[in-house]
């Protein structure tokens, strides 16, 4: 058993499962907490479905890692409760160093954040003086503190293009897929690190092929942290909120998704007369570690969440000299977001959302 099988298998172990009949009262006392400390709900859009209605019917958040990022920010709330993974709760408190950001559990990972240890992205980095250093978010702040920018899938693609039309080389970690899908878009000069998402790694070329061929009709949407045998084949290729926004403007009756299945939660709430089909994770008879959901983003509950507030822990934590390096490159990447007055969120209307189609289209 690897390193990563072992952290998964944890992961599934320690995910809550609430009883129906229990839903109801956690969800009140979870109310109530949320103004007994002045806290908001910031989730992502891969946790489970009753997580992200009640962040959003208590005045919070649900979304993706730049926004959740910006949403927490800007939020006028004392405490932040970050309902994802720990690289989610970290950036919040590099960007709100004054709030308390609490998190249902602090276990929960990334197997990109796994991937890339700080000592050995360090050494890489140091070897490499000559070029950009440009760090997926999905890493710690140790890592983000030794890189020169912070990127999403949101904005990528395009602080790649920025940064090649300045000529510059590029350092690219973790994502491997990630990092080849923005090589091959910008024609840049990049080393790339060779972390995988477990999640999106699984989804298989072939067997989307034949999944096609059952729904010839069917558009495809794949998020670039899936193979290129998958991507591929992507009527669009994006970030989470750009796959949501495909969801609901494209002309098509069934739509196959290649991404965490949470996402399908709010694709079916915004587009509720289309059909989505979750892409193949595996063959007949083969196994997945993750199926097409996040072991470590299953590891949020209502009961994990009500005990967090309860108890105002666990809370985030961070060395206050990696904090402000770390901020230095994610607010590169904010003040380049702002700076191009790029929508990153997906609102329902689609006169505004169009800026987040810029950069999105067959793979
Ligand atoms: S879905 Fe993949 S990238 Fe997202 S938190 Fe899970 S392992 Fe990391």
């Amino acid at each position: 058993m690897n390193q990563h099988t072992h952290y998964i298998e944890e992961a599934w172990t320690r995910a809550p499962v609430t009883p129906p009949e229990r839903q109801r009262a956690l969800i009140e006392r979870i109310r109530a907490l949320l103004k007994r400390e002045r806290a908001v709900l910031i989730a992502h859009y891969y946790v489970a479905a009753e997580l992200q209605e009640l962040a959003e019917q208590t005045g919070g958040c649900v979304a993706d890692s730049l926004e959740m990022a910006r949403f927490g920010r800007d939020s006028p709330a004392r405490t932040l409760m970050v309902i994802g993974v720990r690289f989610m709760g970290e950036t919040a408190k590099i960007l709100s160093p004054d709030k308390r950001v609490l998190m249902p559990d602090l276990e929960a990972t990334c197997s990109l954040d796994l991937s890339c240890p700080p000592d050995a992205f360090g050494a890489w980095r140091d070897a490499h003086p000559d070029r950009t250093a440009v760090v997926y978010a999905n890493t710690c702040a140790a890592v983000k503190a030794r890189a020169d920018w912070v990127v999403t899938s949101s904005v990528g693609l395009d602080i790649v293009a920025y940064l090649r039309a300045r000529g510059e080389k590029i350092l690219w970690a973790p994502d491997q897929h990630l990092g080849r899908y923005i090589q091959q878009k910008t024609g840049a000069d990049m080393l790339l690190w060779k972390g995988a998402c477990i999640v999106h790694d699984e989804f298989k070329g072939i067997e989307l092929g034949l999944l096609r061929a059952e729904h010839p009709r069917a558009k495809v949407l794949v998020h670039p942290e899936s193979p290129a045998s998958v991507a591929e084949q992507a009527d669009v290729v994006g970030s989470t909120t750009q796959l949501i926004r495909a969801a609901q403007t494209l002309d098509a009756r069934e739509i196959i998704v290649a991404t965490d299945i949470g996402v399908l939660h709010k694709m079916r709430a915004l587009a509720p007369d289309k059909h989505f089909i979750a892409a193949p994770t595996a063959g007949q008879s083969a196994t997945c570690k993750s199926c097409a959901h996040c072991p470590w983003m299953a590891m949020n509950g209502l009961s994990n969440l009500a005990a967090a507030l309860e108890n105002g822990a666990p809370e985030i934590q961070i060395d206050a000299e990696i904090a402000a390096r770390a901020h230095r490159s994610l607010k590169r990447m904010l003040d380049f977001a702002a700076a191009r007055g790029k929508n990153v969120r997906a609102s329902g209307d689609l006169a505004r959302d169009q800026a987040l189609f810029e950069n999105t289209g067959a793979a």
